[in-house]
């Protein structure tokens, strides 16, 4: 079955298929005199799930970090919301049915009301209904202590329809081998958890819940988006030949975790790491970065709906430089609207294009100065570099800057601790930011290039669709051109270029972007070292000579077949060689 790898590696185990609307729900008539007993069944039914949710809460903030526990607060909310258990005990009270049957038809009202919404952000709780109803009816037939997620009995490659949030963060991920759900994509929490976990992920595999039998063996490969029911003996011999070089791979390279990235002629490479959680700054270290290059700060909203306050961040910004020391920070302000994350969400009828990031200033600017403001003050723990995503141009700088002005002046008015110089840099995402790169130099300190959007926007190809991901080509001459226009513009200007987006993860891309005179990637933990050995093993001198090859070809597989041929020898491991 093929899904979209959202993270890689292979896991070969038997599959733990989690089918929700498991509990038998059916209509019973209560006597009337039996109808307290019912909504006395219900009420202590929500108790209970009210003692697991905080559970969960506090488990899930103090393994994963706070951002996740916010989930779990809208759920507590709904709990406590009169429309959903107290109307329940109506109905109990007035149909004669049993808490069951009332409850259900209490949240199947409720969603359709959630399905009805505009805004997807309100829509998308409709999920968080089905979850907390999950919840009451398991806890309702007394399931509620029997075989639970959170302590498997050995390690199983989880299927799923879709991993709820509380269902994420309940499982035992010390025995989860890979997760592989129906829905989802790359931005959906459980890929982000699975990521950030190291374990291997497919999502989009649209029946595979419903066609792997439990406990059938199963092999996941997140690296290729694909998963393999009842894999035959050879080729199960093969994954496993996959996994175990892998392994051998890994151990080779953690040979060279000290050892700096420089080419074979001298030229010195920065590697740095991407991260979504603050936990992540431990993966980074361990994986020899030398900094962060991108803090995706919108992370730290979670599903909480909420905006962290300045305290909150500032705390966070400070732990990372701290742990990070006496490499740089990057973080980069809210890059919202776009996907989930914006409290009252994406507001556009097409969000890639709409009101995202710096776009809602004008809506409210108060979260984006309270951000402003605690990165400025903890500008001052260490080496910090704020990015500015998803600016279209000069005009988009100046909104931005003058915010940056402005929070500045009321640190000061305040008569509180400010940086007099912070490190402010932009990402080029946007075609027309590439463009117009020379005129946001002089305002800037580093450029960094956001590949992700920018080849998103300047091949017209939804990054998160599936249907068009063969159409998602880092190496399409449009963007090496606008890659090599903003290194000119940057090396005319003085101002350092940066790379951040996925394609510096990408060994073979990495070559080129080195060949193009970008000498810092960010990118996830994880891809470092072999990256690192990759770069280690050519010139920047017979990169350059691959990029002007590669310049006078028409098409991206064209190029990569030219990239291929050459770099053979250097993108094979020398273990292997
Ligand atoms: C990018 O667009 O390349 C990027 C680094 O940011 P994100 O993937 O979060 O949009
Ligand atoms: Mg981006």
């Amino acid at each position: 079955m093929r899904g979209l790898g959202v993270s890689p590696g292979i896991a070969v185990g038997h599959a733990l298929v989690i089918e929700r609307r498991s509990v038998p729900i059916f209509r019973m008539l209560v006597p009337p005199e039996a109808a307290e007993g019912e909504v006395l069944r219900l009420q202590r039914a929500v108790a209970q799930s009210r003692e697991q949710l905080v559970a969960i809460r506090e488990r899930v903030s103090r393994e994963l970090g706070r951002p996740h526990g916010y989930i779990f607060d809208a759920h507590l909310l709904m709990l406590d919301d009169p429309l959903l258990v107290e109307r329940s005990a109506e109905v109990v009270r007035t149909d004669h049915v049993n808490a069951e049957w009332a409850l259900r038809t209490v949240s199947e009202q409720l969603r359709g009301l959630f399905e009805g919404l505009s805004d997807a952000y309100l829509r998308e709780r409709g999920t968080d209904l089905d979850d907390v109803q999950g919840r009451i009816l398991l806890n309702l037939s007394g399931a509620g202590d029997a075989p639970s997620l959170s302590k498997l009995p050995s390690s199983f490659v989880v299927v799923a329809d879709e991993l709820l949030p509380s269902e994420a963060a309940e499982l035992d991920w010390q025995r989860v081998l890979a997760v592989a759900t129906d829905q989802g994509s790359p931005t959906h929490h459980t890929s982000i958890l699975a990521r950030s976990l190291g374990i291997p992920a497919v999502v989009g595999l649209v029946n595979a819940s419903r066609e792997v039998p439990p406990g059938a063996l199963v092999v996941v490969d997140g690296s290729r988006g694909e998963l393999v029911l009842e894999p035959s003996a050879p080729m199960l011999a093969r994954f496993r030949a996959t996994q175990e070089r892998a392994r051998q791979e890994d151990e080779a390279l953690q040979s060279i975790r000290g050892v700096p990235c420089v080419t074979r002629d001298g030229v010195r490479i920065h590697l740095l790491a991407n991260a979504e959680f603050p936990g992540e700054a431990d993966t980074a270290v361990q994986h020899g970065a030398e900094g962060i290059g991108l803090f995706r700060s919108e992370y730290l909203l979670g599903r909480s709906g909420r905006w962290p306050s300045e305290e909150q961040q500032f705390e966070v910004y400070r732990g990372l430089l701290e742990r990070l020391r006496p490499w740089p920070v990057t973080v980069r302000t809210w890059d919202v609207g776009a996907d989930d994350l914006a409290p009252g969400g994406p507001s556009s009828a097409n969000p890639a294009l709409g009101q995202r990031a710096s776009r809602l200033i004008g809506r409210d600017p108060a979260p984006f100065l309270a951000q402003l403001r605690a990165l400025l003050r903890a500008s001052e723990e260490g080496p910090l570099r704020v990015m500015f995503p998803f600016v279209a141009g000069p005009s988009d700088l100046r909104v931005v800057l003058d915010l940056l002005a402005e929070a500045r002046a009321s640190l000061r008015a305040e008569g509180r601790a400010c940086a007099e110089a912070i490190t402010v840099g932009v990402t080029l995402e946007v075609p027309s930011a590439a463009v117009t790169a020379d005129l946001l130099a002089p305002d800037v300190d580093f450029f960094t290039v956001g590949t992700n959007d920018l080849i998103q926007y300047l091949l017209a190809v939804d990054r998160v669709d599936p249907r068009v991901s063969s159409l998602y080509e880092p190496l399409h001459p449009a963007v090496l051109r606008t890659i090599a226009g903003i290194v000119a513009a940057g090396a005319a200007a003085g101002v350092p270029v940066s790379v951040c987006g996925e394609m510096a993860s990408e060994p073979l891309n990495a070559v080129v972007l080195v060949g193009l005179g970008v000498h810092e990637l960010s990118m996830s933990a994880g891809a470092i070292p072999r990256v690192k050995a990759v770069l280690r093993g050519v010139t920047a001198e017979e990169a350059r000579r691959l990029v002007a090859a590669a310049m006078g070809l028409s098409t991206a597989a064209a190029i990569e077949a030219m990239l291929r041929r050459e770099l053979a020898r250097a993108l094979t491991p020398a273990h292997t060689r």
